[in-house]
């Protein structure tokens, strides 16, 4: 039976060591960190996330700069939004809620942030770091590095192991990649167009799951033993909830659970470690506003 891997308590010790850091600084800098997080319109899953983002700032001592802007806001205004919080002293990190509503070009809006306060690590330069040897990037996806952080905090070492991540987007499948690879694993990526995805999958030691599709990866797709993170969550209809739907990750859990090592739960598994991870780079971006103002 597979050890499973909680999110949730893991998160949950994360948020303490960051309330720790954030209360050093303010006694010990007079810095409060700052996180400024951007909404453009009214969509309700986005709105749950940038609520959960706020919520979680507050809990652990963030200050939370609030930024709600209509659907019909234009690209220039959002821009202007972006370079105001740039020229900010008090805001550390900016977080644009992603989709943005489509008569705005995302890419000229991430591009536009601050490299220095991409707290989700999404800037072109920030991902062209994390991509080349040698070099270290200011800040990583939170998505990605909760994953990393999972595996490591669960004694699941990384190098020379064999690793297959499923999915290769910009924001969790090419990310956890170059991660993997930094990290001295052997990487292989599967796609939509990758033939045989079973015998590639079964091969792997670490298996990260991030194709948006419930419950595709089976018990017999898993080498015996393997550590195994979902991304995934995909709701599925199920007449017996209020809701009408759960969610559900791309491992069919219930059977992978008996052949893998190790494997994260969906929900409380990744979900609450990509909230822990961005206030972490937070944190760390106004430790580092700190040491290059000598506060
Ligand atoms: P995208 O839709 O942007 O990317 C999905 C990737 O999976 C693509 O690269 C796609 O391949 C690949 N893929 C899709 N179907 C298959 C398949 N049948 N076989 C092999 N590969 C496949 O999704 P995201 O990366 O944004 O998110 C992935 C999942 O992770 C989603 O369920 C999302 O909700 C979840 N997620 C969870 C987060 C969390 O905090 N827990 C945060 C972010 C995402 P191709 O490139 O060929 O199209």
């Amino acid at each position: 039976m597979a050890q499973i891997i909680d999110g949730k308590a893991i998160a949950q010790s994360i948020h303490s060591e960051i309330a720790k850091d954030v209360s050093d600084l303010i006694t010990n800098h007079a810095q409060v960190p700052g996180l400024a997080v951007v909404i453009v319109g009214e969509r309700k899953d986005s709105q749950v996330y940038v609520r959960m983002k706020r919520k979680a700032c507050a809990e652990v001592g963030i200050k939370s700069i609030d930024i709600d802007l209509p659907g019909d806001a234009s690209e220039k205004m959002v821009l202007e939004t972006v370079l105001n919080l740039n020229a900010n002293p008090q805001v550390h990190g900016i977080l644009v809620q992603l989709p943005l509503p489509s008569h705005i070009n995302e890419e000229r809006i991430l591009t536009a942030i601050s490299m220095e306060k991409d707290v989700d690590g999404f800037h072109p330069l920030n991902i062209g770091k994390l991509a080349m040897k040698g070099r270290e990037p200011m800040f990583v996806p939170c998505t990605p590095k909760g994953c990393i952080e999972l595996l490591q905090r669960s004694g699941i070492s990384v190098s020379g192991k064999r690793a297959v991540v499923v999915g290769r987007s910009n924001i969790v499948g090419l990310p956890v990649a170059l991660l993997l690879i930094k990290l001295d694993a052997t990487v292989s990526i599967v796609h939509t167009r990758t033939p045989d995805p079973k015998n590639i999958i079964r091969e792997a030691d670490i298996i990260i799951a991030a194709a948006g599709q419930a419950n595709m990866i089976k018990a017999d797709w898993i080498k015996p033993g393997a550590a195994v993170i979902d991304v995934g969550t995909n709701a599925v209809d199920d007449p017996s909830r209020k809701s009408g739907y759960r969610l559900v990750g791309d491992v069919a859990f219930e059977e992978a659970k008996s052949v893998a090592g190790w494997i994260s739960p969906v929900p409380g598994g990744v979900g609450p470690m990509t909230i822990a991870m961005l206030l972490r780079n937070t944190v760390d971006s106004a430790k580092r506003a700190c040491v290059e103002m000598w506060c």
